[in-house]
């Protein structure tokens, strides 16, 4: 792994780059990110098997991980002068950081109008969600791959899937709406049912999305003849439901949307999104910068460049002048994004695509 180097005023790179807080987080391409990914630990209780290794990773030591005022001031700088709009926490498991419902409670205060949601596994959620909600959490995702016990404790290598659905009921209860679900299907393993749990969802007033199982997994395992694709996912739904678009505007949302109904009745079910990263990338519409729990930008999840505002943050006290000095810093990072993330044609002859050293808890999903 590297750090961007700071681009030469003159340079070609550098030139457009914004040079004031006001242009916001920009990109060589016009793109404008108002979206932040902020992962808030690389630590997880649950080893997916499409994210971690059996045996973990190696995690972060404590003071290598951004604190709650760290996190605070980061977005802080996002909101107030970069153009942040809305805020996703996420990880590793972000519900295993014991101070999450004070940092959710302080993002509320100083930003009473942010949507500020979280990705979770669910483990433990049901204990925390009324506290969550209490704090001001605006949404919720919960990644949940499937309703079978022995096929949850074979993806995840962990027999947890009693809390994950306790969890998501408790947030519900809590008023957490709306809750999406998050799933990956992995062939032979869940992909037959995913329209079982389709039905679960909307028979609870879920939203289930898929995502297409990208090649961010420790293990390297990942290859594109094996991941299930969006087209296969929209057939193996397609046995018990009728999907059509949803006519909503998708305005640069990463899930495309579908309307269910049962096959052959007109009654409107609820909705499905697709996340078809690989086989039908949305790299053109991208709103998102995502900051590592250590600190680091990173302006695509496959982006093999990350800028350090940990150590920026570290080397001098807060004010106005050091604030500057990072908001520069992560406009440099994401002026850098690059264009597409070129795993389409993965396996496929294309070698503009080369498997980033990070594996998904690690970046911040
Ligand atoms: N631990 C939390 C969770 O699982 O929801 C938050 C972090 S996790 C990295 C965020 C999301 O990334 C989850 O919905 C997970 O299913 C998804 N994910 C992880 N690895 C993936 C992969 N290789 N391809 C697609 N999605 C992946
Ligand atoms: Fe943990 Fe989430 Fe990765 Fe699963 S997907 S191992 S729950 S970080």
């Amino acid at each position: 792994m590297h750090s961007v180097p700071a681009f030469a005023a003159g340079t070609p790179v550098a030139l457009g780059m914004p040079t004031t807080p006001a242009a916001g987080l920009l990109d060589r391409f016009g793109r404008r990110a108002t979206d932040m990914r902020l992962s808030l630990t690389d630590k997880c209780n649950l080893r997916c098997s499409y994210c971690m290794p059996a045996e973990g990773l190696d995690w972060l030591k404590k003071n290598q991980v951004l604190t709650s005022d760290e996190i605070l001031r980061i977005v802080r700088l996002g909101v107030e002068q970069l153009g942040v709009r809305e805020l996703r926490l996420t990880g590793g498991e972000p519900l295993v950081r014991a101070d999450l419902v004070d940092i959710i409670a302080g993002i509320r205060a100083a930003h009473p109008d942010l949507p500020v949601s979280l990705t979770t596994n669910g483990v433990g959620l049901a204990r925390k969600a009324q506290a969550l909600k209490d704090a001001g959490l605006t949404r919720l995702n919960v990644s949940m791959d499937t309703l079978h016990p022995g096929t949850f404790a074979q993806l995840t290598r962990r027999p947890f899937l009693d809390q994950v659905l306790a969890g998501i009921e408790a947030a519900s209860a809590a008023g957490l709406d709306p809750i999406k679900i998050n799933a990956v299907l992995m062939r032979g393993i869940n992909d037959s049912g995913a329209a079982e749990l389709l039905g679960w969802a909307v028979e609870r007033g879920y939203e289930l999305r898929f995502i297409e199982q990208m090649p961010l997994d420790a293990d390297h395992g990942w290859t594109r003849q094996d991941m299930v694709t969006a087209a296969e996912i929209r057939e193996l739904l397609a046995v018990e439901f009728d999907l059509s678009k949803d006519p909503r505007e998708r305005d640069g949302a990463p899930a495309e949307r579908f309307e269910v109904r049962r096959r052959g009745s007109t009654e409107l079910l609820g909705t499905v999104g697709i996340i078809a990263s690989v086989t039908e990338p949305f790299c053109s519409d991208c709103k998102r910068t995502r900051i590592t729990a250590e600190g680091k930008v990173m302006s695509c999840l496959f982006s093999r460049e990350e800028t350090d505002l940990l150590a920026l943050m570290r080397s001098a006290p807060v004010s106005a002048e050091s604030d500057a000095a990072i908001i520069a810093r992560w406009q440099e990072a994401m002026w850098a994004k690059p264009k597409a993330h070129g795993m389409g044609h993965v396996g496929l002859g294309a070698a503009d695509f080369v498997q980033p050293d990070r594996s998904m808890s690690a970046i911040g999903g």
